[in-house]
């Protein structure tokens, strides 16, 4: 880790294990060790060391905590207390010793920083009537969210988000139901039972999966993505002639099959900014562009389906920050 630190980080990070280890026990004058890093920049070493072919067997790298044992009396007592969950999922799920062994670890998606496009005071979306908060909203986190941020955005946002709803609600009443289109929708959904044969829903979410990791995941080309891009697409085709067995009650292979299209959806407006942005920011690595542009620190990517189901792609300008904010903020240091 000491071999990548970001220009950005230098100043605040440790120069050597000793200086780390000064900082984790509480010396003020220390500086973080480079573990503690921005989890985006944890990941990509991660992957680097994966692919340079220094992996541990199951694609993953070795996380040591068991080695503070040298350093202190009672470690494993003290591990215990700092990281109860983590040490109970690995005895109970891999019969691991963390205080004794290292572990495997490896990156997985955590967040996702995109989503529906909202206001920011009111949490409406552009569909009249809808608004969205949480992790589903897009824009409070920019390019990557900080630890623990979430939830100070779902209890701030989804508290707006509630009250402008219940006003519009009031103000609108709910308007009329398209029962043709309630019926039309409700037919489609049951239609992964009726078939007489096709496809797992699980084989095609394991498929996209597996895509999205390998070529639109932590470090990403345009190549890779304009080739997930067609992978999608067939993707698609799949989705439409899925085959559920059983009892509509419960059944979690339906769920699955419903889900597709949403995550078919997703999956392609996520290839479709990240081919856009040609640039690296926060949790968006290219490896075509590894460098911060700043005239994308203007902008922000936004995709809508066309009459036909297209995505169109466009750049919306961000505002400019209120200069009262602005000021606030420099307060702050
Ligand atoms: C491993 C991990 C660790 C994290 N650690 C932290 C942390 O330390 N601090 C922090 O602030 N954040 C953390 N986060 C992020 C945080 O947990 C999430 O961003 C947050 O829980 C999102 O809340 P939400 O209500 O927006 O969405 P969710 O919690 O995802 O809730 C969405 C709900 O909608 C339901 N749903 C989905 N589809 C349908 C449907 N069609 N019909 C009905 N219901 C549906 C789902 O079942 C789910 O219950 C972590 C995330 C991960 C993955």
């Amino acid at each position: 880790m000491f071999d990548d630190i970001p220009d950005l980080y230098k100043d605040q990070t440790a120069d050597t294990e000793e200086e780390g280890w000064r900082y984790v026990i509480g010396d003020r004058d220390a500086r973080r060790p480079p573990e503690l890093l921005t989890r985006d920049h944890v990941a990509r070493c991660i992957v680097r060391e994966v692919k340079a072919g220094r992996g541990s067997p199951h694609g993953g790298v070795f996380l040591d905590i068991a080695w503070i044992k040298e350093k202190i009396p009672n470690a494993a007592e003290h591990i215990k207390k700092k990281l109860p969950s983590m040490y109970h999922q690995f005895k109970q799920l891999a019969n691991l010793d963390i205080t004794e062994e290292p572990m495997e670890i490896g990156p997985t998606t955590h967040y996702i920083m995109g989503g529906i496009r909202v206001d920011g005071d009111t949490q409406a979306s552009t569909v009249l009537g809808l608004f969205a908060a949480g992790e589903c909203a897009a824009g409070i986190n920019g390019a990557n969210r900080l630890g623990g941020n979430s939830l100070s955005d779902l209890i701030v946002f989804g508290k707006r988000a509630g009250e402008y709803a219940a006003i519009f609600a009031k103000e609108n009443g709910h308007g009329t139901i398209d029962n043709d289109e309630v019926e039309r929708i409700a037919k489609g959904t049951l239609e992964p039972f009726e078939r007489e044969g096709g496809e797992n829903p699980y084989t095609i979410q394991q498929d996209l999966q597996e895509m999205m990791q390998e070529l639109v995941g932590i470090v990403r080309t345009e190549e890779e993505m304009v080739q997930a891009l067609e992978g999608i697409e067939q993707l698609k085709r799949r989705s439409a002639n899925t085959f559920v067995p059983g009892n509509i009650d419960f059944n979690p292979g339906w769920h699955t099959a419903l889900d597709l299209h949403n995550l078919l959806t997703v999956s392609e407006a996520i290839a479709r900014a990240a081919i856009e942005r040609k640039e690296s920011r926060g949790g968006q690595y290219r490896d075509d562009y590894p460098a911060k542009d700043p005239e994308f620190g203007k902008v922000n990517v936004s995709l809508k389906k066309d009459a036909d189901g297209r995505m169109q792609i466009a750049r919306v300008w961000i505002p400019e920050m209120p200069v009262e904010l602005k000021q606030i903020i420099e307060e702050m240091g």
